[in-house]
């Protein structure tokens, strides 16, 4: 035998709790769990008084679009917290399927795009070019929506026409065939805002029909958040498709309340029809695009028209009103990295004001005007009782939103959920009571499987193959909002398709994650 797993408590990811057994590798697959403390294998790690569970799998992973695959393909940050498989492609943004050039202007809010070079046009040239190449973790990918209707109309932003549609319709069912998991929309960014909808419609339809998962980045999350559910369930009901709820959560205090109505509504939904399920990251603040806190109409141009707005003395009175209006401390706004350096990373918006003897108002656009495409912050805008609540949920599924980094990121915070997710939930299970271990690695591992349509992974199970993370009960994240670029604690040994990629502490140079098609 290749390797052989010992005396460790094996979480299978069925849901069940732990039992001790040996796990024996061959060929990148489990050949054997059981008693084989005779049997012999060129390496034999030893998991006494560990946990030995299926590696898991983030659902929702943006590593495509910051770059992360190409800058940091060993994606240490994921692989450090058991992660041995991503779904790429999230909230309406991929790198494939690329009908025009403008395609990629969809993710230039999280990539900056000067000097980038691609030689991939369809779906399945992307995974081929993926596929010459080497990661820490398995990949697998969405078609993001927006890609694809920028792509089409480039910068113009209105709904489209019945032709348009048709087209757009094809080439994602054509992804599909060449290995796309599904589709992703973001509802909420500037180009998909304007969305009819006929066109969410027939692409339900076509995401149904190719049996493939929509992953939906809600309209709103606050003030609309009861109504942007019912949106996203509508599809569920009239068109039966797989749904996933990206990130779900009611951001700002003010909206809070609208939560437990938006979560009975889904309750029902999956009462009446399943496949509705949604994901959620460990934390009570979120990473975000500065753009989105400006008023709708201000940005429904794109990045362009914001610039203009901010130009218009009139447009930016109006700008400035509207965000007094909103019961936001935007003082306490914390600049995560912005495209042109303004030495503003680490700081809150209220001492960048201070500083220039300016209000936080003022400092907000002043940033947004000049940090180029790409301006990321945190917000603690989440309650926190109500992330425990949406993580211990049975339709809850836990995943990064994050991408796969390395500590020698420069210049530039990331969210501390790229590097401490799993163990953070895994703690919460297992330190504070969240819920049974079992039950927590289950929704790490056999559900995001099954949502996706994985074959042979999320379970540790004779013949499946051996993405194995390996942890103690003493697991815990230790990346913080100040100091991200941290590995977690407790997470001893992963393994991807068989080989140990991650041992003690080590990275591997094998990066063994392979490209998985539909
Ligand atoms: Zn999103």
């Amino acid at each position: 035998m290749q390797t052989i797993i010992k005396n460790g408590k094996i979480i299978d990811g069925s849901g069940k709790a732990a039992f001790a057994a040996d796990i024996g590798i061959n060929d990148g697959k489990i050949s054997e769990i059981g008693n084989l403390k005779k049997a012999k294998a060129k390496k034999i790690v030893d998991a006494a008084g560990k946990f030995v569970a299926p590696g898991f799998i983030d659902i929702q992973n943006h590593s495509d679009v910051y770059w992360a695959i190409f800058d940091s393909p060993q994606m240490q940050s994921l692989v450090s917290q058991g992660i041995t498989t991503v779904l790429m492609g999230n909230c309406g943004a991929s790198l494939a399927p690329l009908i025009s050039r403008d395609a990629l202007f969809s993710i230039q809010k999280w990539h900056d795009l000067a000097g980038v070079n691609l030689n991939w046009l369809t779906f399945g040239e992307y995974l081929a070019e993926l596929s010459k190449r080497k990661f820490g973790t398995n990949l697998a990918g969405l078609v993001g929506y927006s890609t694809l209707r920028r792509g089409l109309i480039k910068d113009n932003v209105r709904p489209l026409k019945n032709e348009e549609i048709k087209i757009l319709n094809k080439v994602l069912s054509k992804s599909m065939e060449q290995g796309a998991f599904g589709l992703s929309s973001g509802l909420s960014y500037a180009h998909e805002a304007i969305m009819a909808e006929s066109e969410l419609n027939s692409l339900a339809q076509t995401v149904k029909e190719s049996g493939g998962l929509f992953s939906i980045h809600l309209r709103s999350e606050s003030s609309e958040l009861v109504e942007s559910v019912s949106e996203a369930l509508e599809l569920v009901s009239k068109f039966g498709v797989n749904m996933k709820i990206s990130h779900f959560k009611a951001r700002e205090k003010d909206n809070w309340h609208l939560l437990p109505q938006a979560l009975a509504l889904i309750e029902a939904a999956y009462q009446k029809h399943g496949n509705i399920h949604f994901d959620v990251y460990p934390y009570d603040f979120v990473w975000q695009v500065l753009y989105t806190y400006l008023p709708k109409w201000s940005y429904e141009g794109g990045r362009n028209s914001i610039l203009n707005n901010l130009k218009g003395e009139t447009q930016r009175r109006k700008m400035l009103a509207y965000l007094a209006s909103r019961n936001i401390d935007y003082s306490q706004i914390f600049i995560a990295s912005t495209a042109h350096s303004l030495n503003v990373a680490g700081k809150t918006i209220g001492e960048i004001a201070a500083r220039h003897g300016t209000t936080s108002e003022e400092s907000l656009l002043d940033i947004i005007e000049n940090g180029g495409s790409e301006v990321l912050v945190f917000e603690k805008n989440l309650d926190e009782k109500q992330v425990r609540e949406l993580l211990a949920h049975p339709l809850g599924m836990v995943a990064t939103d994050g991408a796969g980094f390395s500590t020698s990121t420069q210049g530039r915070l990331v969210h501390p959920r790229c590097f401490g997710s799993m163990p953070k939930f895994l703690h919460l299970a297992l330190s504070e009571n969240l819920m049974p271990v079992g039950k927590a690695v289950q929704k790490l591992t056999s559900i995001p499987a099954a949502k996706i349509g994985l074959q042979k992974r999320g379970q540790l199970k004779k013949g499946y193959f051996a993405d194995i993370c390996i942890f103690s009960a003493d697991v815990k994240d230790a990346a913080t909002r100040e100091n991200p670029f941290r590995f977690s604690q407790g997470i001893s040994y992963v393994f991807v398709n068989g080989e140990p990629e991650f041992e003690n502490g080590n990275f591997s140079a094998s990066s063994a994650g392979i490209v998985l098609k539909k």
